[in-house]
C-alpha cells in the first residue's frame, strides 16, 4: 500500500530536474515565491546534486516543506553501468514505461566527453544506425536528458561544487534525432550552458542532427550552441537511401541552413560535419571529390566514422587503407579532417551501437526481429 501511495505522489509533484533557468523562476513565481530562489536551487540541484530540498541549507524550511509538497528532484535509474577497459563508461538507464537509453562517457587528454540520448529509439531510420532499427517510442524529458549528465557525474562519487570537471564536453549524438526533441533537448542544454548549473561553454556543447531543416532554422532563436550534421553521403541520390530525411530536406537545403546557423553565431566556430564510412557504399574516392565540392560550401571540419558493425546489419567497415585514402583527398583539398576510433569497444558503445531497450510504438522493429532477440541477449550480458 505504501509503495502505491509514493507513486501517485511522484507522478502529481512536477520534476524540477529538467526545468531551465527561465522555467524554474517562473514556478517559484507560480507558488508566490521570489524568482532569486531559481539561482539557490538550480545550484543545489546541478552543482551540489542535490536530490531532496532537505538538503538545501540556505533555504527556510518552511519553504523546504512548502517545496517538497508540490515538487521533487528526480533523477532517471541507472539500470547497469559499465566501465570498459579504455575508461569509456556506458550506461543503461531505465526510463518510465519500461524502456532505456544509453549514455556513454568517454575520457581523452584530460578530456571527457558524455554523449547523451535525447529520444527513446529514433523516427528517422538511416540505413546504417542500431537505434533506427529499433523504432521509436518517445521523445525524452529534459529531466530524463540533463538526468544523464548527473549520473555520470556522480559515477565518480559526490559532486564537486568548487567547478566539476568530470564531465568537461557533451555530445547530442546517443540514441533519437534532437531536433525532433526540441523544446526538452532546448531546455537540457540551457542547463548544460548554464553557469548556474553545469556551466559548460558552447564549444563544448554539440548538437548533432540528420538534418531537420525547419527546426535548424528555429534553434539560432533559442541558442548558441555547436553544431554538427550526420552527412554520410555526397549526393542526394546516395543520402536519399542511408539518410531518409534527406528526401524531405535534401544536401543543398540542409547546407543552407548550416550557413544560416554558422553566421548567426558571430564566432569563428564550424561545423561539424560526420561521415559514416561504409565499405563499397560511400568510401570511394570519387565520392570523396565530390564530397569537397559539398564542403566546400560550408565553413566545416570532417569527422569520419568508420562504420561500427551491430547484430544483423547488412554493411561492413573500409579497411584502413580505403579510409586513409578518403581522408588524404579531403586533406589534400584542405578540408580539416579526422577518424572518429572507436572507444568503449569491450562493453558496445561505439556510434551506432547504443541500443538501450525500445518499446517501439512503431511497427519497424518487427521487420528485424533477430536484432531484436540480440538486443535482450546483449542487456542480460550488461547486467551480469
Ligand atoms: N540523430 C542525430 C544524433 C545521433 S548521432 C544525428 O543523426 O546526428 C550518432 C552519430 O553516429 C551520427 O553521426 C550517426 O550517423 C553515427 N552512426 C550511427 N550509426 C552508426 C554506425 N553503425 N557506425 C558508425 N556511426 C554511426
Amino acid at each position: 500500500m505504501k509503495v502505491e501511495t509514493d507513486m501517485i505522489e511522484s507522478t502529481n509533484k512536477v520534476n524540477l530536474l529538467g526545468y531551465s533557468p527561465k522555467k524554474l523562476e517562473a514556478f517559484f513565481e507560480s507558488i508566490g515565491e521570489k524568482p532569486f530562489r531559481a539561482t539557490q536551487v538550480l545550484k543545489w540541484i546541478h552543482q551540489f546534486g542535490a536530490s531532496s530540498f532537505d538538503e538545501m541549507t540556505n533555504i527556510s524550511k518552511v519553504l523546504r516543506e512548502k517545496l517538497s509538497a508540490v515538487a521533487e528532484i528526480r533523477e532517471p535509474e541507472v539500470q547497469v553501468q559499465n566501465i570498459s577497459k579504455d575508461g569509456t563508461r556506458k550506461w543503461v538507464i531505465k526510463l518510465d514505461g519500461g524502456s532505456a537509453v544509453e549514455a556513454v562517457l568517454i575520457p581523452d587528454n584530460g578530456r571527457a566527453t558524455l554523449c547523451v540520448s535525447s529520444q527513446i529509439g529514433c523516427s528517422l531510420d538511416c540505413s546504417f544506425c542500431s537505434t533506427g532499427k529499433q523504432g521509436f517510442n518517445r521523445n525524452l524529458s529534459a529531466a530524463e536528458i540533463i538526468g544523464q549528465v548527473r549520473v555520470a557525474i556522480r559515477s565518480f562519487g559526490p559532486f564537486d561544487p568548487s567547478g566539476d570537471r568530470r564531465v568537461t564536453n557533451v555530445v547530442l549524438m546517443g540514441m533519437g534525432e534532437p531536433l525532433m526533441n526540441f523544446d526538452n533537448v532546448v531546455d537540457a542544454i540551457h542547463l548544460m550552458m548554464e553557469d548556474n548549473a553545469y556551466g559548460l561553454s558552447k564549444r563544448r556543447v554539440t548538437l548533432s542532427t540528420a538534418g531537420v531543416v525547419p527546426q535548424l532554422d528555429k534553434l539560432r532563436e533559442v541558442t548558441d550552441v555547436s553544431l554538427a550534421i550526420s552527412l554520410h553521403a555526397p549526393t542526394n541520390e546516395l543520402r536519399d537511401q542511408l539518410v531518409p530525411i534527406n528526401k524531405r530536406y535534401p544536401i543543398d537545403e540542409l547546407v543552407a541552413a548550416c550557413n544560416r546557423y554558422m553566421d548567426s553565431l558571430n564566432d569563428k566556430r564550424v561545423v561539424t560535419v560526420e561521415y559514416t564510412m561504409i565499405a563499397g557504399v560511400n568510401d570511394h574516392p570519387s565520392q570523396a571529390k565530390q564530397l569537397v565540392k559539398v564542403l566546400k560550401r560550408l565553413p566545416c571540419k570532417l569527422n569520419l566514422i568508420p562504420f561500427n558493425p551491430f547484430p544483423n546489419s547488412d554493411y561492413q567497415r573500409p579497411s584502413e587503407d580505403a579510409i586513409q585514402a578518403f581522408k588524404m583527398v579531403m586533406v589534400r583539398a584542405g578540408i580539416i579532417t579526422t577518424v572518429r576510433r572507436t572507444r568503449g569497444d569491450d562493453v558496445d558503445a561505439a556510434c551506432g551501437q547504443l541500443v538501450g531497450q525500445v518499446m517501439d510504438r512503431t511497427r519497424r522493429s518487427e521487420k528485424y526481429i533477430p536484432l531484436k532477440d540480440e538486443t535482450a541477449v546483449q542487456i542480460q550480458k550488461h547486467s551480469r
